[in-house]
């Protein structure tokens, strides 16, 4: 193993840092010790170095797997910029580009190889002639079906460790809860790998959800005292990017688009363009991000709810990469989860997507200190609330619930569970519309019981009924809301419950009457 002065050394000739962050060096080592290695770092935590070094010092090569093309040469033109001896491989270059890499690499000249995981059957005869020190797999819960982001090139690279097994492997990623940490390291062949887990708590980021309604002014009103601070706007679909960076230019913010359908020299421009502060918002669908160093974003907003805890906390995870405070918000509507149920629903391992999705819905929907939930998804426990999470700012407080309950479920009573919330909400109003006149909703006997509570608070109000178990969304028979087994507690054996008081009430001076 190479002495520290000279590990001290190399940091930072090569990097130009006189300290190593948390876990970097413990990691280092562990690899000169020839050891297997899982790297769970938070985006930003620093993962490059941990093989980046190693891999000057090691005698041979270091081969990093990357998933992304785009990514892998921005790193190595980082690298290289910093004298170190890298280079890639991957399916856009030329065969004349490869073979010239091909020789680099026999004759020892390159240090660090970047390769896709499709390309890297076309290295194998390659790499038999080479010395191997070590092999890094970047982005390594793309292997897992139990990750968010599964790759089905990645679960070939297992027989990395086969064919080399002398050579120590590290794998790293940003986001892994338990199951798939366990499931990475098997499917790598590195069952007793060392697992290093670096907290995941970026105190600098302030953590606020909010109703998704009226979006854009929300927006707007965010941006309002944040004038050229760069951020970055995630939507789930590609029309809600161009439709919202549209509307920002046209009230002078300078916003662009950016997603998968866009062709690659244009997203190239908007990558850069943000990244050197000529664009000062990008809204874009997942695809924007990984790999991005800008370590000044400010604010990220989610339009729509991510589909897991993961996703959502590597996106929030670009901002505030320099320390500095920066916000976070996402907008939570119905409508998002019902949409994100459906892909869930069609897609392979519906089970699990399923859950994760309940753990983002139960994160939204949390009337406690929302960093304390985010931890503990990535088996981390703090003590203290946070402080710097909309909940802890402004605790909510709480009323006696029971009557709006009561109103709320004989409502769904009388309409025989037969209706989404909207029209569960119509009907408790008094509303005058298609919904109710069709089906005579008007004769019911709950029709109009509860005209004293705005729409938008009904809303929150059964939300927050669903969440505590005394109704339920059929998501499988369009979305009807239903009773449940604890409903007949309040309707019919007295039982009492408490609800967060809405503050929206407060705003418009318009009291709850509890009869
Ligand atoms: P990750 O891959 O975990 O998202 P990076 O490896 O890209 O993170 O590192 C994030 C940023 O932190 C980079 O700008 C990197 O140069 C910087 N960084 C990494 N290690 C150190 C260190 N020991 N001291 C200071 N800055 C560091
Ligand atoms: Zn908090």
């Amino acid at each position: 193993m190479p002495e520290q002065p000279q590990i001290l050394a190399t940091l930072k000739e090569y990097f130009g840092y006189d300290t190593f962050r948390p876990l970097q060096q413990e990691i280092i080592h562990s690899i000169f010790e020839g050891k297997d290695n899982l790297v769970i770092m938070p985006t930003g935590g620093g993962k490059s170095i941990c093989y980046q070094l190693p891999a000057i010092l090691l005698p041979g090569i270091t081969l990093v797997i990357s998933p992304l093309i785009a990514l892998m040469k921005d790193q190595v033109d980082g690298l290289l910029a910093n004298g170190i001896a890298a280079a890639y491989v991957n399916s856009s270059q030329h065969p004349d580009e490869q073979q010239e890499i091909y020789q680099k690499v026999l004759d020892k000249e390159i240090k660090l190889l970047y390769v896709a995981p499709e390309s890297l059957s076309f290295l194998d005869t390659i790499l038999s002639q080479v010395k191997v020190s070590l092999v890094a797999i970047d982005e390594a819960h793309c292997i897992s079906a139990w990750g968010h982001d599964f790759r089905p090139a990645y679960t070939q690279l297992g027989y990395l460790k086969s064919k080399f097994p002398e050579t120590p492997v590290i794998a790293l990623t940003a986001t892994a809860d338990k199951a798939t940490r366990q499931d990475i390291c098997d499917q790598l062949n590195i069952p007793e790998a060392t697992q290093h887990l670096a907290s995941f708590d970026r105190k600098n980021l302030s953590l606020e959800v909010r109703p998704g309604n009226k979006r854009i002014e929300q927006i707007y009103n965010f941006l309002s005292d944040k004038p050229n601070q760069s951020g970055i706007i995630y939507c789930l679909s590609r029309k809600t990017t161009e439709a919202l960076a549209e509307k920002l230019n046209d009230k002078g913010y300078k916003a662009e688009a950016y997603h998968a359908g866009i062709d690659h020299q244009k997203r190239s421009q908007v990558q850069e363009d943000f990244i050197n502060d000529t664009t000062q918002i990008v809204c874009a669908t997942i695809a924007f991000g990984m790999g991005i160093d800008k370590s000044n974003v400010r604010w990220v907003i989610h339009y729509n709810l991510p589909k897991n805890i993961e996703g959502y906390y590597q996106e929030i995870g670009r901002a505030g990469r320099d320390g500095l405070p920066s916000s976070t918000l996402l907008f939570h509507s119905y409508a998002d989860v019902v949409q994100l149920q459906k892909f869930a629903d069609m897609s392979g391992n519906k089970e699990v997507q399923l859950a994760k999705l309940d753990r983002m819905k139960q994160y939204a929907e949390s009337l406690s200190c929302r960093r304390k939930i985010l931890l503990s998804y990535f088996g981390e426990l703090i003590e203290e609330d946070c402080g710097n999470c909309d909940v802890c700012n402004d605790p909510p407080t709480f009323i006696d619930g029971t009557i709006i309950a009561q109103k709320a479920l004989s409502c769904v009573t009388r309409i025989k569970e037969q209706e989404p919330i909207g029209t569960v909400i119509d009907v408790l109003r008094g509303a005058q519309n298609a919904a109710v006149y069709d089906k005579e909703y008007q004769n019911l006997k709950t029709y109009g019981i509860g005209n004293d509570i705005a729409w938008r608070d009904w809303q929150q109000y059964i939300i927050q009924l669903i969440n505590q178990g005394y109704l339920e969304i059929a998501f499988h028979q369009n979305n009807k809301l239903k009773l449940t087994s604890l409903s007949k507690k309040i309707l019919f054996e007295g039982e009492k419950i408490s609800l967060a008081h809405l503050k929206e009430l407060e705003k418009a001076k318009q009291p709850v009457v509890i009869q």
